[in-house]
């Protein structure tokens, strides 16, 4: 066969691991005649020497062909991982990130976690041996944050990118930037679909290899009327298929966990019945939150006839858009397609981002059809009818950067250090409107300043995670965005400080509004308890709000909402280590004077006569400065004892 012959990097039999040192296991080999049957086998020499001689090569190439499990392997074995570099494969969904690494490391005969892994959010399953690491596209942008130039990769595989998801489309504009800065560094873009032009045009022209698939000829069938319940159709076709046609395989989309599962239950206790005289029927489910073995059991063989002469049985599985172009599973020869996925809506209007059953687009349809034609001709039943095919659904599917709230991708792009956001290199810009709405909001949450520049209070959430502690970090920044917590009527004054001092804690202010915050929500928000206690009981409750938002937020960016725990000795230590990480510009040290002097801009202030501090320590971080007839900073907690811890701490902030 053209191309074997070259051998590109896969080792001959017999051979001897050189990620391992051991030999190979007769698994490897089994696996390998498989991988050289692979349609992309035959484009290895042709694709190496494509990324040898250009920057960006875009990749083609039908569903199965083997690109993302073959092609960074590929580029490992070329020994662009040599010098300690690393290979990145993005993916957009965390199931295909963790079930490819699975498969990689099987097929290099290698322990996964260790040569090849994963990265996936709260997850990291990957080490100092890593040479290839597949992740979310999200992820990799995280890994971005703190590091810009992606020092550790040599080539990042940016697969899956017909999906045109955020990250995906975020990564393209940044490793745009980046690959002009680092011109040892390559970069793959992998896609299904035919908008490979679009691709090569926004990457300068860059390079395309296609892949042809090899497809059998799928049949597709329409129903003549539409369904009313997608979920019941779709069972019973399924059903029909394994009483009525020839074996092999049925993969089913429906559009979330319930669903699946419910029509799984629904197909195998209604299956069972048929088992003697048809052959036994095993239903799998795929989504997201399946645990890892559970989402490994596709991939098993059907089942085989009850007894010699009895009918072979079949295996379903009942899938999300996962199955659609993530991962390929061989033997489907039957796809029940009801034309749903779950999709992200934004409402502009009341700006709340959803995720609705919607229908697919036309590209959807197709490639779900083209499952059915791996290994033979086969069949899709469309259960809408073929009016509403041509009619009703779109060609495509919208990028999700136009379906989007912008806000968290704005903050992103800000903390990357892209302060020209109108004239970022989206593939698909997004409305002007958008991006100014986006600005609004993060302002209004206090992420950004009136000059659109990411705040001390932003850069603190972000780097939080480090330090264990995101949860705290966004309360007190939340505490921080409103006017006055703490009440002191002048007639009340002394009841007020007694008050405050149940809060109090001996480092200072920030910790303070921290247990301010804790013992609010212990009480249930309580108007009454906030009475009671001079707490102001109208800037709880924006802090509440503001705090949940920049939760939303978080937890789109990806970022891990973590919380020490409560009873070990460090919990306040890290806070206030990720106060000072974040916050290092807002730092005063104490003078002999008994005054302090700022680090910024070298002025004398004195500590805010509010501060729950009553002693002075040497340095301090400080939320406002005030100025009055004596300069003041105010919102005050003791940082790190030593200048060498500060500057440890801004070290890491400047590395970020
Ligand atoms: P592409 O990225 O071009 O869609 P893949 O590299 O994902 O193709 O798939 C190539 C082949 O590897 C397919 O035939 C698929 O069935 C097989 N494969 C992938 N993961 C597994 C697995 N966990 N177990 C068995 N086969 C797998
Ligand atoms: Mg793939």
């Amino acid at each position: 066969r053209p191309g074997v012959g070259g051998n590109g990097g896969i080792a001959p039999v017999g051979g001897i691991n050189p990620h391992t040192n051991r030999p190979y296991s007769s698994k490897y080999h089994d696996i390998l005649a498989k991988r050289r049957n692979l349609p992309v086998y035959e484009f290895l020499d042709d694709l190496l020497a494509k990324v040898k001689k250009n920057q960006v090569v875009v990749v083609e190439g039908e569903t199965g062909s083997g690109k993302t499990t073959q092609i960074p392997q590929f580029l490992v074995d070329a020994g662009y991982t040599r010098d300690g570099y690393c290979v990145a494969c993005t993916q957009p969904r965390r199931v295909a990130a963790m079930s490819i690494a699975k498969r990689v490391s099987e097929e290099m005969d290698v322990t996964m976690g260790e040569e090849v892994g994963y990265t996936i959010r709260f997850e990291d399953c990957s080490g100092p041996k890593t040479v290839l690491k597949f992740l979310t596209d999200g992820m990799l942008l995280r890994e971005a944050m703190f590091d810009p130039m992606l020092k550790k990769y040599k080539v990042i595989v940016l697969d899956e990118a017909h999906e045109r998801t955020l990250a995906t489309d975020v990564l393209m504009g940044l490793l745009k930037d980046v690959l002009q800065r680092r011109p040892d560094m390559k970069m793959v873009v992998m896609s299904a679909t035919l908008d490979a032009e679009k691709f090569q045009k926004y990457f300068g022209d860059a390079p395309l290899l296609r892949v042809p698939g090899r497809m059998f000829k799928v049949e597709v069938f329409y129903t003549p009327e539409p369904e009313r319940d997608y979920v019941q159709a779709a069972i019973r076709t399924a059903l029909q298929i394994h009483l009525c046609e020839e074996p092999g395989d049925i993969l089913v989309f429906l559009t979330g966990e319930e669903e699946i599962e419910d029509a799984c239950r629904k197909i195998r206790d209604e299956s069972a019945n048929y088992t003697s005289t048809h052959g036994e029927l095993a239903v799998y489910p795929l989504y997201s939150s399946l645990p890892p073995t559970q989402q490994q059991k596709i991939f098993s063989e059907a089942p085989g006839p009850q007894a010699p002469g009895a009918p072979p049985g079949r295996k379903v599985v009942v899938s999300t858009n996962i199955a659609e172009t993530s991962l390929t599973i061989d033997g489907i020869v039957y796809v029940v397609d009801p034309g749903f996925s779950k999709q992200k809506i934004y409402n502009p209007r009341v700006r709340v981002e959803s995720l609705l059953v919607s229908p697919i687009s036309r590209a959807s349809a197709q490639q779900r059809s083209g499952r059915a034609g791996r290994t033979r001709p086969g069949k899709c039943f469309r259960l809408y009818t073929e009016k509403s095919f041509q009619k009703d659904l779109q060609e495509q599917t919208y990028p999700e950067i136009l379906r989007s709230q912008m806000s968290n991708v704005v903050l992103t792009l800000l903390k990357l250090g892209v302060e020209d956001l109108v004239h970022f290199d989206f593939m698909d810009p997004p409305a002007p409107e958008t991006l100014a709405r986006a600005l609004e909001e993060l302002n209004y949450l206090g992420a950004i300043s009136d000059e659109g520049l990411i705040t001390q209070a932003a850069k603190m959430v972000l780097s939080a995670p480090d330090f264990g502690c995101s949860n705290e970090i966004l309360t007190i920044v939340s505490m921080l965005s409103v006017p006055q917590v703490f009440m002191r009527p002048k007639e009340a004054a002394k009841r007020a400080d007694e008050a405050k001092a149940q809060f109090a804690h001996v480092d200072g202010d920030h910790l303070t509004l921290l247990n301010a915050y804790h013992a609010y929500k212990q009480h249930g928000g309580s108007k009454d308890w906030c009475w009671d206690n001079f707490i102001n009981v109208r800037s709880m409750g924006s802090a509440e709000n503001v705090r949940t938002q920049l939760e939303r937020m978080l937890t789109r960016m990806e970022v891990p909402l973590l919380s020490p725990d409560f009873n070990a000795p460090d919990y306040y230590t890290r806070i206030k280590k990720a106060l000072t990480a974040g916050g290092y510009m807002q730092v005063a040290h104490l003078q002999k004077t008994g005054q302090y002097l700022t680090v910024k801009d070298h002025q004398i202030v004195s500590i805010h006569p509010s501060s729950v501090l009553d002693m002075k320590p040497p340095w301090v971080l400080y939320a406002d400065f005030v100025l009055t007839s004596k300069n003041y900073i105010r919102t005050v907690t003791a940082v790190g004892e030593t200048k060498n811890e500060l500057e440890a701490c801004a070290k890491r902030l400047y590395q970020l």
